[in-house]
């Protein structure tokens, strides 16, 4: 005679609605394909994920660390987390029960399979991971997700000016937000939400935006509770069409005073080394410039106080009026900081992107990729990943590096970081 059917547990992962800011990194992450999104939210096919913990890290908010045991037969449809603004409570009677389950056999990327709060991040991250997950050894202790969207910690605007030139039509704002007593730790790299007031079309309110610290950790003002962000006003879609970004327009348009509701911060591996003899090699392109930035000034301010890595940085625009911050950059002394510019539109001129500019500096990038106290910071346009990837094993091939095993060691050594949107 049979025995009764076992009834199967499942550790369902889920994304919680409430805390994710939709940035598409745990999508871009997951090496089977198993989180997908609407315009409404992300979520992961229960029938898909194998529980490889490949994304955990990599997520700036912690939304994706989330996970309910439910009977397997039933499992939260994707149709029905799409509709979701916030997380199923936990049925009691199955709490503790679930298991990730066979799929996990196999799991691509390697790490814990643990699942559940408690795991244990992906020390160095998935072969499918480009980037590090991991923050250099020396980086400061960063404090994450001290707001969230039903406790936002409001800030009050004390600067809001255009930094690219009037006759362009990039327009991109620094634009300063000040915190008065209410506590707001952050360090270089990292970034907080924006929550835009109103709603959508369908009477939700606006997810938050997450938009990169350009200030150091002192302070745009040193001593001041205040930070610095750098916007670009979003006047057409990726496709070229025109669009009102909801929540960059909100940014830019802020007079002094108005008040704003700020959730974070975030980010927990794209931090700086604090160790005063780490070399930062920084490629960026257009708002990509505001971790750049961040970290370049607190270079700055301990310079004096014997910091004495090098600071190598190729920044890239379209034109010489579109790159923000043109004027301060170029008043850095140049045994500071050795900044190579690239523009890609200028009339006629042929293009030049940052990959072309590290090309010609092939010699001291390579030097750099020798010395195993320098620290990569990637950021800007999705699109050029690729490229200063490609460049990087170039370079490193033709001065004799093993580009492959270089690439594996930088980055599960914390010395890798990557963020494109
Ligand atoms: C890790 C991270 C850091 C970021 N840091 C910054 C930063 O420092 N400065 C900054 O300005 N932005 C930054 N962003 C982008 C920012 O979060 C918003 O996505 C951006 O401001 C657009 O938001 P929106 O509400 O104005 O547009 P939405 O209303 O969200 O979008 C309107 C339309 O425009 C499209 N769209 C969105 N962004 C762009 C774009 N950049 N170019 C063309 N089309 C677009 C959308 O697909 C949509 O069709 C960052 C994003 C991530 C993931
Ligand atoms: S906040 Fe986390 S869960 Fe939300 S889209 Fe970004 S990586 Fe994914
Ligand atoms: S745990 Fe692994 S399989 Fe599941 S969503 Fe995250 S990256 Fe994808």
């Amino acid at each position: 005679m049979n025995g009764p059917v076992p009834v199967e547990v499942l550790k369902q992962h889920l994304i919680d609605p409430e805390i994710c800011i939709r940035c598409n990194t745990c999508e871009e992450t997951c090496p089977i394909d198993a989180i997908t999104h609407d315009e409404n939210n992300y979520v992961v096919r229960a029938d898909t994920c194998n529980g490889c913990m490949a994304c955990i890290s990599p997520c700036p908010t912690g939304a994706i660390d989330n996970w309910r045991d439910v009977l397997r037969a039933e499992a939260y449809p994707v149709d029905e987390q799409l509709t979701w603004d916030e997380l199923p409570v936990q049925d009691d009677t199955l709490a503790g029960q679930g298991s990730i389950g066979e799929a996990t056999e196999g799991a691509a990327g390697g790490g814990s399979t643990g699942g559940a709060e408690s795991a244990e991040p992906v020390i160095g991250g998935s072969d499918l991971v480009r980037g590090s997950v991991v923050p250099p050894w020396s980086a400061a202790k960063p404090y994450v997700n001290l707001y969230n969207h039903k406790a936002p910690v409001q800030a009050t605007v004390v600067g809001n000016y255009r930094v690219t030139d009037a006759s362009t039509e990039s327009d991109i704002h620094h634009i300063v937000l000040d915190f008065g007593k209410q506590p707001f730790p952050v360090l270089e790299g990292q970034s907080i939400g924006i929550i835009a007031p109103g709603t959508t079309a369908d009477g939700r309110a606006h997810h938050a935006r997450q938009y990169s610290i350009a200030s150091p950790r002192d302070g745009e003002r040193p001593g001041y509770n205040n930070l610095a962000l750098t916007v670009k006003r979003v006047t057409k879609d990726h496709h070229g069409q025109a669009v009102g970004g909801v929540c960059s327009n909100y940014l830019c348009d802020l007079k002094k005073g108005d008040v704003v509701n700020v959730m974070g911060p975030f980010g927990s591996t794209f931090l700086m080394p604090n160790h005063a003899d780490s070399h930062l090699l920084m490629i960026c392109t257009g708002t990509g410039a505001a971790p750049m930035r961040a970290m370049t000034e607190y270079r700055r301010r301990r310079r004096m106080k014997g910091a004495t890595g090098k600071l190598m940085l190729f920044f890239g625009a379209r034109t010489q009026g579109e790159l923000p911050y043109f004027g301060p950059l170029l008043n850095l002394p140049k045994d500071f900081i050795d900044t190579n510019l690239a523009f890609s539109r200028t009339p006629g001129q042929p293009k030049r992107y940052v990959q072309d500019a590290m090309r010609e500096r092939a010699a001291d990038v390579a030097a750099l990729l020798r010395h195993d106290h320098t620290y990569i910071y990637v950021c800007g346009l999705k699109g050029m990943e690729d490229g200063v990837l490609q460049v990087l094993q170039t370079i490193a091939g033709e001065a004799g590096l093993d580009w492959p095993s270089l690439w594996q060691r930088m980055k599960t050594e914390g010395r890798l970081h990557l963020e494109t949107y």
